[in-house]
């Protein structure tokens, strides 16, 4: 049986829907209708806002974002249909909640040490969030995740590379989860432009049940727009599309998205220029007999263990160089993430640290 007809047999996106969602009629305006001629539908105001702008701030943004979705969906070779646009990942994990998971019944699965909003989100939705920690080297264990599935568990999250840890995670086993899980998997990409490894984006269509999250906060270089992105099967995307508040993409954010598509080079530039960067600063982390452990890293960002770590933070910090805690992660006890920065700053953070270093005798 080819591997599109086995998921179809295990996986029913119907059922995983909660009743409400199915039944929802989503919100209307006229403008779903017209979008051109006399707006006077909106209770908008036509004199417009109170100083000159270029963009027309005074009227409400495109629900659809038809341009920013075709734009992604050419960039990632998937259809626009399987594009969702919200205000950051964010938004996408909190809808997928809302579409997938009933309050105090649901159940969702996610592997320590990984980004802390799976876990938050959960939290605020009240749902059960079981945990099945990565392996020592921070990559998943496909069998005790199957294990722990309980009739319950509609999601599971997966991040690659995965934060806190930097690390891509091994194909076969998230081909593995796609094809055994039943319920939606959602691999987290946010920092899929900074890895060797391509984008799952393009199996969308021989996996039902995967829900892929990128993000502009990253490669794109724009965490002020607040621009995050899903791509799945079209029927998902239409779920996460009535559920959204209907103009969720403000026009200033849109604006700057469809912007960075005249930029893809500057863009590409700037990833090789934090990938060159951050193997220059692996290598001199990996010269530092106080340094135990550095995680290689597929991401803009990197894991290191040091004695003392939240001193060293704390220090650091006194010395104006902030970089984030991670030693109260599983596995990543005395752990410290550095974001890959400018070779400046980068240098900054290296004469900072080594004097830390020095005025703790580690
Ligand atoms: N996913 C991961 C793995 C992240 O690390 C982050 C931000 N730190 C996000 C999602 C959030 O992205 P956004 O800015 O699009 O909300």
């Amino acid at each position: 049986m080819n591997d599109k007809l086995e998921n179809a047999k295990i996986f029913d996106l119907d059922s995983l829907v909660r009743p409400n969602i199915k039944a929802l009629k989503p919100y209307r305006s006229a403008r779903d209708d017209f979008e051109m001629g006399t707006l006077l539908d909106a209770n908008e105001n036509s004199f417009g806002p109170p100083f000159a702008a270029k963009e027309k701030l005074n009227r409400y943004p495109s629900p659809y974002q038809y341009e920013l979705r075709q734009l992604i969906a050419d960039y990632r070779s998937v259809k626009p249909e399987n594009v969702f646009v919200g205000a950051g990942s964010d938004e996408a994990i909190d809808l997928l909640y809302r579409i997938f998971c009933d309050p105090g019944q649901d159940r969702v699965i996610i592997t320590p040490p990984t980004y802390g909003m799976y876990k938050v989100s959960a939290n605020i939705h009240d749902i059960q969030v079981d945990e099945v920690l990565l392996t020592p080297d921070f990559q998943p264990r496909p069998q005790k995740i199957l294990d722990a599935v309980q009739p319950d568990t509609k999601l599971l999250f997966l991040c690659s590379p995965n934060n806190p840890t930097g690390n891509d995670l091994n194909l076969l086993d998230i081909e593995r989860l796609l094809d055994q899980f039943t319920g939606i998997l959602i691999l987290d990409e946010a920092y899929i432009d900074f890895s060797d490894r391509k984008s799952m984006a393009s199996v969308i269509n021989k996996y039902p049940n995967l829900v892929v999250l990128q993000t502009m906060s990253k490669a794109f270089g724009l965490a002020g727009i607040r621009l995050g992105i899903a791509i799945a099967a079209e029927e998902i995307i239409e779920y996460m599309r009535k559920v959204k508040a209907p103009y969720n993409v403000n026009s200033l954010t849109s604006r700057y998205a469809i912007r960075a598509f005249d930029h893809l080079d500057t863009i590409q530039a700037n990833i090789q220029k934090i990938i060159k960067q951050r193997e220059h600063l692996i290598r001199e982390l990996k010269k530092l007999d106080a340094v135990e452990n550095v995680t290689p890293s597929d991401a803009n960002f990197i894991l290191f263990k040091i004695a003392r770590a939240y001193e060293v933070y704390q220090k650091l910090a006194e010395a104006g160089i902030i970089v984030r805690y991670r030693g109260d992660q599983p596995h990543c006890e005395n752990g410290l993430r550095v974001t890959v920065g400018t070779p400046s700053e980068n240098k900054q953070f290296l004469n900072e640290f080594e004097k830390v270093i020095k005025s703790l005798k580690l």
